[in-house]
This record gives C-alpha cells, sequence and structure tokens, in this order.
C-alpha cells in the first residue's frame, strides 16, 4: 500500500511500526457548532483510509480527539475562546454546548457510516495528561511564561535538539518565524500558548481575585495557576497515550498541515526526543464556489441541510468518494443530486443480481478484486475504485459473484449498497423545485416562488422554511383523483 506523506511530500509505501498493527490519529471537531460537510470530507478519508488498512489485512486501532475546550479565534492565542462564544450565543454554558454539539457530531458520524472509532477523546478528560506533557517540555527548557500563559518556544527547541520547526508546513512564513503576530510577549512569532490563564498574570489558587470580564465555564488548577489548555497540547497528549510515543498515520484537513500539526511535532518530539508521526496525510477542503467550504467563511452547509432537501446522508459520502481527497472537490447541489442517483441506481443493480441466474466470466472476479484493491492502495484512488464497481456491474461476470464482490468493496466504500432501493423520499422533480423557489426568493420574485411552491403541493409536497433553509415534507393524506 502507498500513501502520499506531507512529511517528505510523496509517495511512500506503507510500512507499519507492528508487523499487524497500524495506529492512526484523526483530529477531530471543535464542538461548538455543527460540524459543516466540508470537515465531514475530512472524516470520510480517514474513515476510508481505516477501511482500507484493514482490508490490507491490518488491525486498526483508530483514535480521533473531540476538542471540547475551546482554543481561541483570534491568531496568536489571542481572541474571544470558540466555545464560550457559543455558550453566550445560546444562553447556555460551555459544557453544555460541548455536549450538544459533540453528540450530534455523533449522529452526523453514524449517518455517514463513518465507523466509531476505538478511542474517542475529549480534551476535557485528559487535562492531567496534558499538564504532565507540559511539565516534561518544562523540565526540558522548551517553556517560559508571560502575563497570559505559558509558551512553547521554537527557537530553543530547534537549538537543543537540532530539529527544525514547521516541516510539515508548506508556508515559508511559518519556517522562517516571519508570521504577523499579534502578541507582543512572544519570544517568537510562531511560538505557541501550552497553557492559558484564565486570569491576567495568572491567579494564584488562594486569591479572591474575580474578574466577571474573564470568567470562565471551564477552568482547572495547574501548577501554573486556573487555567486552560493551549489548542494544540490535547491532540499530543492523547495521541501518545492511546498509541504510543511513535505512531503510524496522523490525518487531518489541509489546513492543519500549515500550525497545529507541526506544533504538535515540535510539543511530542520535544518532549520524548522521538519521531512523533511517521505517515502524515492532508485533506483538501470542500469548495463551495471556489472558496473553502467553513462556518467561518458562511458558506457552510450540513448534514441536516442535506437531508431536509430530501437527500440522503451516504449521497454526500458517494460525492465525496468521486473524487481524490488530495484535488480539491467543488461542492453543487447537482452534483450532490448526481451522487444521489448513482447510489440509486448502483443499489437497485446489485438488488436485481441476487434474483438473477448465475453466468459466465469467473476468471475475472481475481481480475477486478485485485484492480478495487490497487485503486485503493495507491494512496486511497477512490474515483478509481469506483470506476471498478461500475465496471463489474456492466461486466459478463455472473450475477451472484457481482453481487458478493460489490458487497465486499462495499466494506470499504461503505456505502450500504445492500439497502432495498427505495425511490428517494423525495422525488427528484420535488428536489428540484424546492432549488428553483430557492432562487426565485433569493431574487425576491415572490409571486413565481409562490407558483413552484403550488406545484409542490399538487405533487403531494410541503415546504417549511426554517432557520437553516427549505424543509420538505411529503403530505399525509394526499387528495383523490
Ligand atoms: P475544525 O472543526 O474547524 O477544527 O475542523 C475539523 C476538521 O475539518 C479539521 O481536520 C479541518 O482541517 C477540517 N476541515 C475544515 N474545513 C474543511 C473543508 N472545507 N474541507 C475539508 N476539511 C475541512
Ligand atoms: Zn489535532
Amino acid at each position: 500500500m502507498r500513501i502520499f506523506n506531507s512529511l517528505t511530500r510523496k509517495k511512500e509505501e506503507f510500512k507499519p511500526i507492528h508487523a499487524q498493527n497500524v495506529g492512526m490519529y484523526t483530529c477531530g471537531p471543535t464542538v461548538y457548532d455543527f460540524s459543516s460537510i466540508g470537515n465531514f470530507r475530512t472524516y470520510v478519508t480517514s474513515d476510508v483510509l481505516r477501511r482500507t488498512l484493514t482490508l490490507n489485512g491490518y488491525k486498526v486501532k483508530s483514535v480521533m480527539n473531540i476538542t471540547d475546550v475551546g482554543h481561541l479565534t483570534g491568531d496568536g492565542d489571542l481572541g474571544e475562546d470558540k466555545l464560550a462564544k457559543a455558550a453566550k450565543r445560546e444562553h447556555k454554558t460551555a459544557w453544555d454546548i460541548a455536549k450538544f454539539y459533540g453528540e450530534a457530531f455523533e449522529k452526523d458520524s453514524k449517518k455517514l457510516n463513518i465507523l466509531p472509532h476505538d478511542v474517542v477523546a475529549r480534551a476535557t478528560d485528559h487535562i492531567k495528561e496534558q499538564i504532565q506533557l507540559i511539565r516534561r517540555l518544562e523540565g526540558k527548557g522548551f517553556t517560559y511564561k508571560t502575563s497570559d500563559g505559558i509558551y512553547f518556544d521554537t527557537v530553543k527547541y530547534e537549538k537543543d535538539t537540532g530539529a527544525k520547526y514547521g516541516e510539515l508546513s508548506t508556508l515559508d512564513e511559518i519556517k522562517e518565524g516571519s508570521r504577523v503576530e499579534k502578541n507582543p510577549e512572544k519570544k517568537n512569532p510562531r511560538d505557541f500558548a501550552l497553557w492559558k490563564f484564565s486570569y491576567k498574570g495568572g491567579r494564584s489558587f488562594d486569591s479572591a481575585q474575580d474578574d466577571a470580564a474573564s470568567c470562565r465555564h471551564m477552568e482547572w488548577e495547574s501548577p501554573w495557576g486556573f487555567g486552560f489548555p493551549g489548542w494544540h497540547i490535547e491532540c499530543s497528549a492523547m495521541s501518545m497515550k492511546y498509541l504510543g510515543e511513535t505512531f503510524d498515520v496522523h490525518t487531518g484537513g489541509e489546513d492543519l498541515r500549515q500550525t497545529h500539526h507541526p506544533n504538535e511535532v515540535a510539543q511530542s518530539e520535544g518532549a520524548t526526543g522521538k519521531k512523533f508521526v511517521n505517515y502524515w496525510m492532508h485533506v483538501t477542503f470542500l469548495l463551495v464556489d471556489g472558496k473553502r467550504m467553513g462556518k467561518s467563511v458562511g458558506n457552510a452547509y450540513t448534514v441536516s441541510d442535506v437531508e431536509k432537501k430530501g437527500i440522503e446522508p451516504l449521497a454526500l459520502r458517494y460525492l465525496y468518494l468521486t473524487a481524490h481527497y488530495r484535488d480539491p472537490l467543488n461542492f453543487t447541489w447537482e452534483a450532490l443530486e448526481g451522487a444521489q442517483s448513482a447510489l440509486e441506481r448502483l443499489r437497485s443493480q446489485v438488488s436485481n443480481f441476487s434474483s438473477q441466474e448465475s453466468g459466465g466470466g469467473k476468471g475475472k472476479v481475481k481480475e477486478y478484486r485485485d484492480k478495487f484493491t490497487d485503486a485503493l492502495d495507491n494512496d486511497l484512488g477512490t474515483p478509481q475504485a469506483l470506476a471498478v464497481v461500475w465496471d463489474v456491474v456492466k461486466s459478463d461476470i455472473s450475477s451472484v459473484d457481482k453481487r458478493k464482490l460489490i458487497l465486499s468493496f462495499d466494506e470499504v466504500l461503505g456505502l450500504e449498497v445492500s439497502k432495498v432501493p427505495q425511490v428517494s423520499k423525495v422525488p427528484k422533480e420535488v428536489r428540484e423545485r424546492v432549488r428553483q423557489r430557492e432562487e426565485l426568493r433569493k431574487q425576491e420574485k415572490w409571486d413565481e416562488a409562490d407558483k413552484v411552491r403550488k406545484e409542490m403541493l399538487e405533487m403531494g409536497y410541503t415546504i417549511k422554511d426554517t432557520d437553516s433553509g427549505p424543509q420538505v415534507k411529503k403530505l399525509r393524506v394526499t387528495s383523490n383523483k
């Protein structure tokens, strides 16, 4: 199996540390909002990697973190805490926010058929481990204190270990340390927070200092006073706890390669003196109109937006698979519709195969199986793997074999192809009208939009406008004609 390693920028033969077992870690969500279908491109890729490793006979231990303690919105470890901000917005505590969106994430992951991870590690459950790791770094002299926290000293780290900070990054400014920063107390612009004080200057345990403005729902005692961990330290502490100080594969979205992952490497290797991760894999962003899909950009759709349009989440999984994970994928509703149709066609083929007579072409079964495996083993070539599925559908091998083959492929693809094909809950014609109506409403053509709504009613569907877009439902009682 070959995978593209972002560390060496080369496709490499995958050689695990242990012959049979592979350890992999995926940077999970910060649970202050619903994860977008952009985020899920990364998580589905990670799932396909895990299933491909299993196909290759490895026993995989998969670990994902949940960032449930808010890191800061601004650059330079300044700005507002994302969870605290959401708590204010929703009049809840940061703990409630983390719980609610954590559960939502789990539900969406299930809908996308992402296998449950062996370990789901919450940052707030691992404060002790994070403090221990910072202590180790402190012991080696790689930390310093400012008025707002304990920082990692990247220059001292490079000097003492001979390592180069930021090797993963493609930005020269990170490697050279010229990133523009607003935190004047840092010794070097690329240094980063390991621990942040809840109170400016730190608050000792016995002080009754109570500054409402800086009061947090989430803070812990530490050797440095009340505070909370910096964003990066959790991934080093938790991955090493569950996978060992050196492990096989670490994945995440392409943005993490610039700062978060270089920081993970520096902290981990700084503390242990060992190589942290052998293979780094980064997923290229899902785009909308050529721009990154992201909550901060304001163009993010969620899994429930997809469902509200009458499209099933697995159609999204199909769409992701149509592009290679290192190629950009531009999201459109039309493309998702296409994926839904293709998935329905595939399921209907598979269900027919079972009832058909067996035929010839036995020798080709192995050929197709090899082609499929080769596609995935070549740095997760999912578009090629899907093409093999359709080649099998059209081939002259027996229908029994076709069915068996495609079901076995589905162990990796995870599309539930054996699901009894249903005419999608909301027919395509209705979905098209939903889109049409939305477009008209955007252009403030209310009368025309209403006409489309009436057409939909005649087709037996109602539409309700909600905060997150239109919701389509089949009318319970359709009129007798
Ligand atoms: P976040 O919740 O923003 O920390 O992101 C969670 C994961 O999703 C990270 O691995 C990000 O790199 C990844 N990610 C964020 N936006 C996108 C996108 N548009 N496409 C693919 N992955 C993304
Ligand atoms: Zn991480």
